[in-house]
């Protein structure tokens, strides 16, 4: 028999075995159920950041991971090459939940803002009537789309793009949270704004109130399709199912990810009218795994347990009151605690990594983002005591 690994050797292991494209806490975790995650020395941490907003739900939801287990004893995969049972399904609720009527997957989330350029560009073409290969899609300063080669090509943090190069031309970068340049920077080659309702690697950056439905406006007028990533605000993250859903706004393209899983499986998604979504034709795109009914049969049963629980609504609720309690903490280097929703962010004037540290010492697991912000992003499904663990720790860390 072997000897049980310890923590040292798991990291060693990782370390030198695999890519070290990540710097992570050093605890390795074993198990997780709802908020609660579990290391191998038996310590419990409550999750404040769900795997980057792909939990929503809470770790291994006994209805996802059912949905999981039948579909996977019945079917898992048979590519779009036929169809299958769960495919039409999914779309259909999906386009119920969303509120927009035509459907493209994908699996994860780069793949999906890959698909939503692929489309404004068809789109640039075929009916907007732009020159061939001039089409333009704006983007904001500070964003993340995900980390494939085009994605990291108008990325404007240095780390994510240098030596990467040559990147994709056909984006022009301007200020988050400015609508005056976005007008400005708006040209008759311009397809597409692809836009974060509110930064989340960025920062938890929020911008002015009524920037959305302004853009929408904006892009309207000028023929422009609005983009909105929601991959990681959607699906109850800021107290409502969608981000845009505060303004009264509406996308023309939607994308989606992450918690359209509940964790359990890639899921990703592009939403779009289907007069929009139209211009893409057989053999034009695709994915060998998209749309597989394992996929499907977890992403319906994770849309169903946001409906049935609420969690948007909890999520509103918990993560006001959380969000008042964190503003009360007097700190000298708190610059600003911010948020919408279970989407928190607290602004130190120094590295944020030493706190998270502590944090998890205290039984907390939260993860530095930009340095100098720790994000607070429980799984929705928490309830007022959790939210009252988790401020007891904040405040005896700082
Ligand atoms: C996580 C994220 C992505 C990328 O998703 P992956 O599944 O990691 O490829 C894209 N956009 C936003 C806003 C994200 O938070």
């Amino acid at each position: 028999m072997m000897n049980a690994l310890t923590v040292e050797d798991y990291i060693k292991l990782e370390d030198t075995l695999g890519a070290t494209t990540y710097k992570p806490l050093d605890l390795v975790i074993e198990r997780a159920e709802g908020v609660w995650v579990y290391d191998i020395e038996g310590n419990k941490y409550l999750d404040c950041l769900s795997a980057y907003s792909s939990v929503n739900q809470g770790h291994c939801h006994p209805e996802i991971v059912e949905a999981l287990k039948k579909q996977a004893d019945k079917l898992t995969q048979v590519s779009r090459a036929f169809r299958n049972v769960e495919l039409p399904l999914f779309f259909k609720e999906l386009i119920e939940f969303a509120g927009i009527n035509c459907v493209l997957p994908m699996n994860t989330g780069a793949e999906a803002v890959e698909t939503a350029i692929k489309l404004a560009r068809k789109w640039a073409y075929t009916v907007k009537g732009i020159e061939n290969g001039k089409a333009e899609i704006i983007v904001c300063e500070n964003n993340f789309h995900g980390r494939t080669t085009t994605v990291i090509s108008f990325s404007s943090e240095p780390a994510y793009k240098d030596n990467f190069t040559p990147l994709t031309p056909g984006f022009k970068i301007i200020p988050y949270g400015d609508i005056e340049a976005l007008k400005n920077a708006i040209t008759p080659n311009t397809c597409a704004f692809l836009v974060e309702p509110i930064q989340g690697e960025g920062g938890v950056v929020i911008p002015p109130e009524g920037y959305i439905k302004e853009a929408q406006k904006i892009c309207k007028q000028n023929n422009v399709l609005l983009m909105l990533d929601e991959i990681q605000t959607g699906l109850g993250r800021t107290g409502k199912q969608f981000a845009f859903q505060h303004e009264d706004a509406v996308p023309d393209v939607l994308i989606i990810g992450k918690s359209l899983s509940g964790g359990v499986y890639p899921v990703s998604a592009v939403l779009a009218d289907k007069s929009i979504m139209g211009v893409f034709k057989p053999g034009e795109h695709g994915s060998t795994f998209a749309g597989n009914p394992l996929a499907c049969a977890v992403a319906r049963a994770a849309m169903k347990v946001l409906l049935e629980e609420n969690l948007a609504e909890n999520s509103a609720k918990m993560g006001a009151y959380l969000l008042e309690k964190l503003q009360n903490i007097k700190n000298l280097h708190i610059k600003q605690v911010r948020g919408r929703g279970l989407f928190i962010g607290i602004v130190l004037d120094e590295p944020a990594r030493p706190y998270c540290e502590k944090l998890q010492q205290l039984g907390i697991l939260c993860k530095e983002t930009r340095s100098t912000v720790i994000r607070i992003s429980p799984p929705l499904i928490i309830t007022k005591d959790q939210v009252d663990f988790i401020y007891e720790r904040m405040a005896q860390v700082f």
